[in-house]
């Protein structure tokens, strides 16, 4: 009888779960293969209706016949989205079914201290966490670690850049590293917090990054893009652009990657507020953009490397994405990677793309790494991180570990190979060309 109740109370428990939220249809992610330039078009309609969101590639411009799109769909348009992808028998898979889901997961912090252990490196952090860490950071290695401020946001955040610093050596050069410049791509800012955690407890104990901090600063922006990033914890999981309105539209926000004076809103980008890829009304019209440009001037003598860290797809890029041309120093830049990404397969079995932008993704003017290439930043990057699409931006904190070890050792490859270089880059701005 006890059974029976037993029985009884939990099969209406589960209609009670069924009944309620279980119900909802989640948001999920789509794969989808056009094959006529008729389907390219159907898609490029659908990308821009039913609240979706475009994944891949970023703008509906660049769909393209026999490219796999990724596009979110949220709960409530998912059955009409998939109707209409049958009806005009376009190739179609769920890529993540339970796209909300797993928002939820790499929403929660389930720890008393958010600091306790090394588990905090490996989930992800509300910008209000965040803050709270740089300011811890800078409090306990009062000696190593400096915040400095470089401007603030649209809505009047800090921007704050944690300048790391091991040793009094005189006339360093320095590595600039920038986080979450786009607001969606979570795994980015996780990689900055793990990068001056991993630098802090691994001088002196790892051979390689001693070397590299003995002889090299680093400046790390965790959150460029910080009203974008809290929009997408309280708001809209699949915000990309900041959140500074325009005028004459009720389309919010710049991309602050499209932002730079770097051929800047030709090809790539897009003059219209409304787009993903609007290049603002002018060059650094945004302050977050402005912020760091202005930093990167005043500091170009000692800043030697520029790193900009964004995802998904698993790549590593040089200059240039604004224009076809080739880098000045290509090979060189080439080489780097290439070493980087021989280096990650070796080491973690993970396969890393790697070339100039535009020829590996397509074209992208006004973005920073370029902009900061031609500030005289010789060595200039930007590293797409994990992963290759099952779950893109939508990276479960379990990856977090594998996806920044791998940009770590990217960024040892790079920061060695740089400093075997004469330094060229620098000394030849005041020395005029070299001989
Ligand atoms: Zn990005």
């Amino acid at each position: 009888m006890t059974t029976l109740w037993v029985l009884f109370i939990f099969l209406n428990f589960d209609l009670l779960l069924q009944t309620g939220q279980c119900t909802k249809t989640s948001g999920q992610v789509l794969s989808i293969t056009p094959n006529t330039q008729e389907q390219v078009e159907i898609l490029k309609n659908v990308s821009t209706q039913y609240q979706t969101g475009l994944w891949q590639p970023v703008s509906p411009h660049n769909i393209k016949e026999l490219t796999k799109v990724h596009l979110y769909v949220p709960g409530n348009s998912s059955e009409t989205v998939r109707n209409l992808l049958q009806r005009h028998n376009i190739t179609h898979e769920v890529m993540l079914p339970n796209a909300d889901e797993i928002i939820k997961m790499q929403m929660r912090n389930d720890s008393g201290d958010p600091r306790s252990g090394s588990t905090f490196y490996y989930r992800y952090h509300t910008l209000e966490d965040i803050y709270d860490w740089i300011n811890r950071t800078a409090h306990d290695y009062p000696d190593k670690v400096k915040a400095i401020l470089v401007g603030s946001s649209y809505e009047k955040r800090p921007l704050y850049a944690l300048k790391l610093s091991l040793n009094n050596r005189p006339n360093k050069k320095a590595m600039w590293i920038d986080c979450g410049i786009h607001a969606r791509e979570w795994i980015s800012p996780a990689f900055c917090l793990f990068f001056v955690h991993y630098s802090l407890s691994f001088y002196n104990i790892n051979a390689e990054m001693t070397q590299i901090l003995d002889n090299m600063d680093f400046y790390v922006l965790p959150v460029m893009n910080p009203d974008g990033y809290k929009y997408t914890w309280t708001k809209n999981r699949m915000w990309r652009k900041n959140r500074s309105p325009q005028k004459g539209t009720s389309c919010i926000g710049v991309d602050l990657n499209r932002n730079f004076d770097a051929n800047w809103c030709t090809t790539g980008a897009s003059p219209d507020p409304c787009t993903e890829i609007y290049c603002g009304p002018f060059p650094e019209s945004e302050p977050e953009s402005q912020a760091v440009a202005n930093f990167l001037r005043s500091h170009k003598e000692s800043i030697q490397i520029y790193l900009s860290i964004h995802s998904y797809s698993q790549m590593l890029i040089i200059p240039y994405s604004c224009t076809e041309d080739e880098a000045e120093n290509h090979s060189e830049l080439y080489e780097m990677v290439k070493t980087a990404a021989d280096n990650i397969k070796r080491y973690y079995k993970n396969i890393y793309t790697y070339g100039a932008g535009a020829q590996i993704i397509y074209l992208a003017p006004g973005g920073s790494d370029d902009w900061a290439y031609n500030l005289g930043i010789k060595y200039s990057f930007t590293f797409e991180l994990q992963d290759r699409g099952k779950y893109g931006f939508l990276l479960p904190p379990s990856d977090i570990q594998g996806a920044c070890n791998e940009a770590l050792l990217a960024v040892k490859t790079i920061a060695l190979k740089v400093m075997e270089k004469p330094q060229a880059a620098t000394s030849s701005r005041q020395a005029g060309p070299a001989a």
